[in-house]
């Protein structure tokens, strides 16, 4: 009897078990959950716990990640926190709101609108030869601003927020650095490891 009835049980459990470690981890959705679609706070390099997470390299999203109601909350919570009026930019990565996943949201300031737009597991499949020198800060690193050199266009890939479908683009300008910074960020990457020159402001 009590073999018979152990073995449904563990099948039943183990379901539930991958259920639960497929996905968002514990941590993940307890932050996310608690910001629910307002501002998070920012890690910053003057943190001891927070620059070793910003070293960290992130991990990319699955569909069912990106199907999921923490993917919504954190896009807009994203969204939001770059919009803070007292700390504003023109981009943001997860790992900068404590998440590790491959998640920018760029504000594509060759558009009509200058809209923020949200991309998954963006990857830089090509870039010029030329490159472009200019300034850039950081949410992430504050009171400070660098001249770094980057490519003068890219050839960009990611998923699509909402369908998951593959897309390419290629961008160009001032657009570009900021993709370039942001996807640095997700390989544990600042662009004070890039600049040229920084100035303490
Ligand atoms: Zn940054």
């Amino acid at each position: 009897m009590t073999q018979r009835l152990t073995t449904p049980l563990v099948v039943l459990f183990a379901l539930f078990a991958t259920a639960c470690t497929d996905g968002w981890s514990r941590h993940e959705r307890e932050l996310i959950n608690t910001a629910a679609y307002s501002r998070m706070r920012v890690s910053t390099v003057t943190t001891p716990s927070d620059s070793l997470l910003l070293r960290t390299p992130s991990a990319a999203l699955t569909e069912k990640e990106v199907g999921s109601i923490e993917f919504g909350r954190l896009i807009a919570s994203m969204i939001e926190t770059v919009n803070d009026p007292e700390n504003s930019g023109v981009g943001i990565a997860a790992p900068q709101v404590g998440i590790l996943r491959r998640i920018i949201v760029v504000q594509r300031v060759d558009k009509a609108g200058c809209p923020f737009e949200v991309y998954v597991n963006p990857e830089i499949v090509e870039h010029s030869a030329t490159m472009q020198t200019g300034g850039e800060g950081c949410l992430s690193v504050p009171n400070l601003s660098g001249v770094v050199e980057r490519h003068e266009s890219i050839r960009l890939r990611w998923r699509d927020a909402v369908t998951f479908e593959l897309r390419e683009e290629t961008i160009e300008g001032f657009t570009a650095v900021i993709f370039q910074h942001e996807i640095d960020h997700l390989n544990g990457i600042l662009y004070t490891d890039r600049a040229e020159r920084l100035t303490k402001e």
